[in-house]
C-alpha cells in the first residue's frame, strides 16, 4: 500500500550542521504548515555563512526532497529529530554537498507509521553539552580546550522601548510599572567574546562579581549583578526596566539584573535561562512548581540537586524576585572571562 504524501502540519526537525572556522554553525528547519508545492522554507544567516532548506516531492511521488541551497561547495550535514528516524534512507551519513551552482539535495523515503512532526527535537538543542544546549543558535560558539567560547552581537531577540523608534524591534513600554521611568540610553549591538568553564567546580577563593556583564543568557543578552554601580542598589534603576525586565546601559550594552520575563515566557518559570561566568548555570524563580526564595539559596545564590538537563545534580543559581535577584556578590566557581 503506497502512503500518501503528508501535509507538514507542523514544524519538521530537521537542521542543517555546518563546521567552519572551529564554530559549530546550525540552521534548525521548523518551517510549519507546509504542505507539498507550497512548502515553506527557511533561511538562516550566520556570519558568511548562509544556507537554505526547503522539502519538495521527488518526481516519483513517493519520496522526499530535502533541497539544501547556500554556497558553492560548502557541505551540510542533516540531522534529524528523533520523530524522523524512521524515514527510509536517513542513514548516518547524511551530508550535502553543494554543486557549484549552490545546490545539493537528499532524496528520503517516508513510511506509514512515521510521525513526521517535530516533537523532541527541542531537547535535542543545539548539540552542544547542557547548559550550553539551551542556547541560541544565533549564537556562535566553539569549544576550545576546557572552555566554551560564545561570541553575541548582546542584542536582545525581542522587542524593548530602547530600540530606537524608527526600528522595527521597537516596542513602547506596555509593562506594569506605573512608575516607568525611560533611561536615556540606546540598545547597540556589542562584540562580547565569552569564555566560560565547561566543568566548572567549585573555588576555594571566590571572586567577587564585577559591575558588567557577569553571565550570559540563552539568548545572547547579559546578565548584570545585584547593583546598578560600586555598592549602589538597583533601588532607582528598577523603574527603568523594560517590559522584559531589561535595560541598556551608557555605552548600550543591553541587560538583566532580575528575571529575563521574555525569556521566562518562552522556557518556563523553572526553565534553564544561561550561565554565569563561572560555568554553573542558571535557571528561572520557580522549581518543582514552588517559589524559590533567597532563603532556599546560599550565599552565592545557588544550591544543588538535580534537573532536567543535569540529571546527576549540579550547582546553580536560580532568579528570586528580590535583592540580590541572581547572585549573592561573589561566584561560586572560578570564573571564565568576558571581553567586549
Ligand atoms: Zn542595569
Ligand atoms: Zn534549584
Amino acid at each position: 500500500m503506497k502512503n500518501a504524501v503528508p501535509e507538514f502540519a507542523g514544524p519538521v526537525g530537521i537542521s542543517l550542521n555546518h563546521k567552519h572556522m572551529s564554530a559549530l554553525k546550525r540552521i534548525h528547519f521548523v518551517g510549519g504548515r507546509c504542505a507539498f508545492g507550497a512548502f515553506a522554507a527557511v533561511s538562516a544567516l550566520f556570519g558568511s555563512v548562509f544556507a537554505q532548506l526547503s522539502i519538495e516531492p521527488a518526481e516519483d511521488g513517493e519520496s522526499v526532497r530535502l533541497v539544501v541551497s547556500g554556497e558553492s561547495g560548502e557541505t551540510w550535514n542533516l540531522e534529524y529529530s528523533d520523530d524522523l528516524v524512521e524515514w527510509l534512507n536517513l542513514g548516518e551519513d547524511s551530508a550535502v554537498t553543494l554543486d557549484e551552482e549552490g545546490n545539493g539535495n537528499r532524496v528520503v523515503v517516508w513510511t506509514g507509521e512515521t510521525r513526521y512532526f517535530r516533537s523532541s527535537f527541542v531537547e535535542t538543542g543545539n548539540g552542544l553539552p547542557a547548559p550550553f544546549s539551551a542556547f541560541s543558535e544565533d549564537l556562535v560558539m566553539y569549544i576550545d580546550g576546557d572552555f566554551m567560547v560564545i561570541e553575541t552581537t548582546n542584542v536582545p531577540d525581542h522587542p524593548s522601548p530602547y530600540f530606537p523608534e524608527s526600528d522595527e524591534r521597537y516596542e513602547a513600554y506596555n509593562g506594569d510599572n506605573t512608575n516607568y521611568r525611560q533611561n536615556p540610553n540606546t540598545i547597540a549591538a556589542q562584540s562580547f567574546v565569552y569564555r566560560i568553564p565547561m566543568n566548572p567546580v567549585e573555588a576555594t577563593n571566590k571572586t567577587e562579581t564585577m559591575l558588567g556583564s557577569i553571565g550570559i543568557a540563552i539568548n545572547g543578552v547579559a546578565f548584570f549583578n545585584q547593583y546598578a554601580g560600586p555598592d549602589q542598589p538597583l533601588t532607582n534603576e528598577i523603574d527603568s526596566f523594560d517590559q522584559y525586565s531589561g535595560h541598556p546601559q551608557n555605552t548600550g550594552v543591553y541587560h538583566y539584573h532580575v528575571e529575563p520575563l521574555y525569556l521566562t515566557g518562552l522556557e518556563g518559570e523553572e526553565g534553564l535561562l544561561g550561565v554565569l561566568l563561572d560555568g554553573f548555570p542558571v535557571y528561572g524563580p520557580m522549581e518543582n512548581e514552588e517559589v524559590v526564595t533567597n532563603d532556599d539559596l546560599d550565599e552565592y545564590h545557588g544550591h544543588f540537586h538535580a534537573t532536567d538537563e543535569f540529571p546527576d545534580g549540579v550547582y546553580h543559581y536560580h532568579f528570586t524576585d528580590t535583592d540580590p535577584y541572581l547572585n549573592g556578590g561573589e561566584y561560586y566557581g572560578a570564573p571564565g572571562t568576558r571581553t567586549n
